[in-house]
């Protein structure tokens, strides 16, 4: 793809109950300094060399989306508001679902305010390069296995563990087939007990390309519970 402008698109998700934040507002909706969570990486994609944004969010909030954060925000780059589904996994491929042919799409958590140019521009060049990369960071700490009983297992070599956020950056052709077996062969993979919470796990387990590491930052969290809102408005804060 040397020379020739890329088509980028991103796909944005915001259609979780988040569930473990115990607040009648979902989380991608809550307040940092006056903005809600999913404002603030759909404002990074819009000055971004990314062409276009799908924002995925729950049928119910489609119209919210559209008027309180689109349009107040003047988010020309998001051309699709579409309802997401069950499992993160549905929110994807509905996302994936409203692309016209791209070169590369970003997949990226809404819960994640964090998200700065530097890492999609890290993400970029790296998935020029390999087709198919995620965003994380070696972990600090020493990572155990656990057995269904609780006990250790495992000690994984911690120079080789990393912690994965988002975004996901993939070929499109490559995330649209991978997506399109995934929904062909979920009942099987569900009565497997797999559990699939990211998109490089759909890459790794239904297609034979390989998916590279690339760093994103300590300080890109996915907002989960109480404390991490007020630890990201810190970071913000400093920005
Ligand atoms: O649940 P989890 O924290 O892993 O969600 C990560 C991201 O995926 C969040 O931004 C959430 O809104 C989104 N999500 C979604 N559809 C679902 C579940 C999660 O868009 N069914």
């Amino acid at each position: 793809m040397e020379g020739k402008k890329c088509r980028c698109a991103a796909v944005v998700l915001a259609a979780g109950a988040g569930k473990r934040m115990h607040s009648e507002v979902k989380k991608q909706f809550l307040q940092i300094k006056e903005k809600p969570v999913v404002y603030y990486s759909l404002k990074v994609f819009e000055e971004s060399f990314v062409d276009e944004v799908v924002l995925v969010t729950s049928g119910d909030d489609i119209e919210l989306c559209r008027k309180e954060i689109v349009e107040a925000y003047h988010f020309t780059k998001v051309k699709n508001i579409v309802a997401g589904g069950k499992e993160r996994y549905h929110s994807v491929a509905a996302g994936l679902a409203c692309l016209q042919e791209m070169d590369y799409v970003f997949i990226h958590d809404a819960a994640r305010p964090m998200l700065t140019q530097n890492i999609l521009d890290r993400a970029y060049e790296c998935v020029k390069e390999t087709g198919a990369c995620v965003v994380g960071m070696p972990v600090k700490d020493t990572i155990k296995i656990a057995n269904a009983d609780g006990y250790i297992n495992q000690t994984p070599d911690r120079n080789l563990v990393w912690m994965i956020q988002t975004p996901q950056v993939f070929e499109y052709q490559l995330i649209k087939e991978a997506y399109d077996r995934l929904i062909a062969c979920e009942e099987e993979l569900k009565s497997k007990g797999r559990n699939i919470t990211d998109d490089a796990m759909v890459v790794e387990s239904l297609t034979k390309h390989a998916v590279k590491l690339v760093e994103g930052s300590y300080e890109n969290i996915k907002i989960t519970t109480p404390d991490d809102l007020s630890i990201a408005e810190r970071f913000l804060e400093n920005i």
